[in-house]
């Protein structure tokens, strides 16, 4: 746990709104509960990964509240295009007037189209899994004041790697690569 949290600490990203900072420091409290979100993410990944799915989870609360909702990318399990992880996340969650008070984690850096979704509803916060393998619209998210963090977890780095070998088809399907 020493290991990941120094590395966590390289690579926090601490920009925008100055919600979450303490005197330049992560406060700590928050700082756990954002990994608590990033597991609660990862769960999810693998869990659409066992159903055949794209394993991309998210997860989504406040430290105040705790976790309030979690999804997965269920394209491949609703035939839905647009059902990212984040995006199916942010449904679960329902109608609320506190998206601006809530962290988003997701274990993939958001797509265009999931990141359009937060900034949207102003949710001030996105703790992101990795971006290794894929890096999705940060500067847009950064672009409107949305604070991110970028954990690098080697878990969700695997988890993506394996799955774009064994099905590189879905995978641009997913991001929208066209294939020839
Ligand atoms: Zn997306």
């Amino acid at each position: 746990m020493y290991a990941i949290r120094v590395r966590l600490g390289a690579h926090a990203l601490v920009a925008g709104r100055g919600r979450v900072e303490n005197g330049g420091m992560m406060n700590d409290a928050q700082d756990r509960f954002e990994m608590e979100l990033l597991e609660a993410a990862l769960e999810q990944a693998r869990k659409s990964l066992s159903e055949g799915g794209i394993p991309i989870g998210s997860a989504i609360g406040s430290l105040e509240h705790g976790i309030i909702a979690v999804g997965h990318n269920e394209r491949e399990q609703s035939g839905d295009t647009t059902a990212h992880a984040e995006t199916v996340c942010m449904r679960h969650a329902g109608r609320r007037r506190d998206w601006h008070t809530l962290t988003l984690a997701s274990t993939l850096s958001p797509c265009i189209m999931c990141s359009g979704t937060a900034i949207l509803h102003k949710v001030p916060r996105v703790v992101i899994g990795e971006n290794r393998t894929f890096m999705g619209a940060e500067d847009l998210m950064k672009e409107h004041g949305v604070s991110l963090r970028v954990v690098d977890d080697p878990r969700c780095v695997a988890l993506m790697e394996e799955f774009i070998a064994a099905r590189p088809e879905l995978w641009d399907e997913d991001i929208g690569v066209v294939s020839e």
